[in-house]
């Protein structure tokens, strides 16, 4: 399956002609709770990340499970990919800014994911997948977020859609132009939109001295990662290699994000699932025993 588009997915056209983007208020934004320090790693054969969220804020940012950023023009740092791996229990959604990456998995999916795509692909009960840089030179940026599935549909069947750049609903208000990965933006509905966790992915782009409202349920947890430029929230002023856990204010209705130089941004919220959280690697499920049969699982050839 390749660039599979989602039938009821508008294209930029039908995003920007059929469907305008609605003002939407914040009255009471929320402020930024504290900021978070990426830390250096690799993974898969030695691709040189930025991992923003980790283990030890799971729980805090519950449904979001792991946030890496990637971005690099030296192809020592992202030339050897992610060779064959295994994934149970949840999803990932990958969002290449800059540079190609070929995806294939035993599910049989198979797409080119490059400049300004994403891939949204749900492991559910097993996947072994590869994840291959298709240049030896040049600019690879981007992220890749990890979202978890409610226990009841950890072992259902992998799902996987690629959307290259001009097939991600996108609106401009206000100087901001928006990207809506997931969720629901201002009336324009997502690539990919989720009932349990409703998550929201947003990728803002800011022109100087602009501004973006959200409106946010005050139980999701969300957060902001700048990439570009600097952006201020509730008068803190984010930059990047930060992740900015937004406070889950009872008397807050949203977030608003405002910037005074051309920046870029995303915007993640998601309602928590309150699961317990089991984690080993590539697996992500509720108890042990349920990471023990994936391990096992893996082992016998049984996952993907
Ligand atoms: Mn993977």
């Amino acid at each position: 399956m390749t660039r599979t588009a989602n039938p009821t997915t508008p294209t930029i056209e039908a995003a920007t002609k059929a469907a305008a983007p609605r003002e939407e208020k914040v009255l009471s934004p929320r402020s930024v709770e504290r900021l978070v320090a990426g830390t250096a790693t690799s993974d898969g054969a030695g691709v040189k990340l930025t991992r923003l969220l980790s283990q030890p804020l799971q729980r805090r940012l519950d449904p979001f499970l792991m946030l890496d950023a990637f971005g690099s023009d030296d192809p020592d740092d992202y030339i050897a990919g992610f060779p064959d791996h295994p994934h149970r229990g949840f999803e990932t959604v990958t969002y290449m800014i800059a540079g190609r990456m070929k995806h294939q998995d035993s599910a049989g999916h198979e797409g080119l994911l490059e400049n300004g795509g994403v891939q949204w692909m749900t492991a559910g009960r097993g996947v072994v997948h590869s994840e291959i840089p298709q240049q030896e030179e040049g600019v690879m940026e981007g992220f890749q977020l990890w979202l978890n599935l409610p226990g009841r549909d950890k072992m259902q069947a992998p799902w996987y859609r690629d959307f290259g750049a001009a097939d991600l609903p996108r609106f401009a208000l206000g100087g901001v132009t928006a990207t809506v990965i997931g969720g629901e933006s201002h009336g324009i509905a997502g690539a990919v939109t989720r009932e349990a966790t409703e998550p929201l992915v947003l990728d803002l782009r800011f022109e100087p001295g602009s501004r973006f409202e959200q409106p946010l349920a005050s139980g999701h947890n969300a957060f902001v990662v700048v990439y570009r430029g600097s952006v201020t929230v509730g008068g803190k002023v984010l930059g990047p290699g930060r992740l900015a856990i937004l406070e889950n204010d009872p008397a807050a209705d949203g977030v608003i994000l405002e910037a005074a130089v051309a920046s870029k941004a995303l915007l993640v919220a998601g309602r928590p699932l309150g699961e317990p959280i089991a984690q080993y690697g590539p697996f992500v499920m509720n108890t042990e025993e349920e990471i023990y049969q994936a391990v096992s699982d893996y082992r016998d050839g049984r996952l993907g």
